[in-house]
């Protein structure tokens, strides 16, 4: 099935040709897994950004959304979700919940949604979240729930969660997030440093009811984790 960019028939490439550039880059700078990267395959990144941009789509750089936030670009979200997945198979990702922090546009959303079983994303500004909502329509992705809301309430209801991944940084891991972790869970985020120089991306594994333990990873840039809704 062929498949044009965007409303721009001038491009040249169909998506898939891209997407499959996509991943050879991704395969350059180290990303292996494959669970990551068939997700990656399958979501059209171009669908998720202003049509005035969707040539850029598959380029690794981090673009607009509106509102003053970005989409993640590709490299980080496939580091992100690396680390999420590490160690766990296939076939037992299917049968997790992941909660994710910060819709954006959702496309790491939908990312997700090839990956996870089930999938819960949670934005705080209204009208991001209604065009993830446009975004995805779609792809019918019905493996994935999208809510408004503060992330740093976490999202009781659903929980617990066998995964939770962060999309923007916070002076330090909101409590509730940890605790709607299932016990073997792991939770991915972009935490600023102590210095208010950077960010790192942190990884905190539940070893235990009463026992978390936290990994930092590399350093990343994430935009920054607000608090109450818009
Ligand atoms: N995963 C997104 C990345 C979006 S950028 C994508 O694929 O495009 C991070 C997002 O986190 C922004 O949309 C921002 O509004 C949102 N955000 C920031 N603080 C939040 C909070 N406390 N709760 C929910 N979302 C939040």
């Amino acid at each position: 099935m062929v498949e044009r960019v965007g409303p721009s028939p001038g491009l040249g490439l169909t998506s898939e040709r891209a997407r499959a550039r996509m991943l050879d880059a991704l395969r350059a700078q180290g990303v292996r897994d494959e669970v990551v990267l068939g997700a990656m395959l399958a979501v059209p990144r171009h669908a998720f950004i202003d049509s005035g941009l969707a040539s850029r789509a598959y380029e690794d750089v981090a673009l607009p959304i509106g509102q003053g936030q970005t989409i993640s670009k590709p490299s980080t979200v496939a580091r992100m979700l690396e680390n999420v997945v590490r160690g766990r198979s296939a076939a037992a990702l299917r049968e997790a919940r992941v909660l994710e922090i910060g819709t954006g546009c959702g496309y790491q959303a939908a990312v997700l949604a090839h990956v996870f079983g089930e999938v819960i994303s949670v934005e705080r500004v209204r009208s991001l979240h209604e065009a993830a909502r446009t975004h995805l329509r779609p792809l019918r992705l019905s493996n994935l729930r999208l809510a408004f809301g503060d992330g740093h309430q976490g999202m009781q209801a659903q929980s617990p969660y066998d995964s939770i991944v962060v999309a923007a940084a916070g002076e330090a891991i909101p409590e509730p997030l940890l605790l709607q972790m299932q016990v073997g869970g792991r939770l991915i985020a972009p935490v600023q440093n102590a210095d208010g120089a950077g960010q790192a991306l942190h990884q905190v594994d539940r070893t235990d009811t009463d026992h978390w333990a936290l990994t930092v990873l590399d350093a990343v840039r994430f935009v920054p984790l607000r608090r109450g809704t818009r």
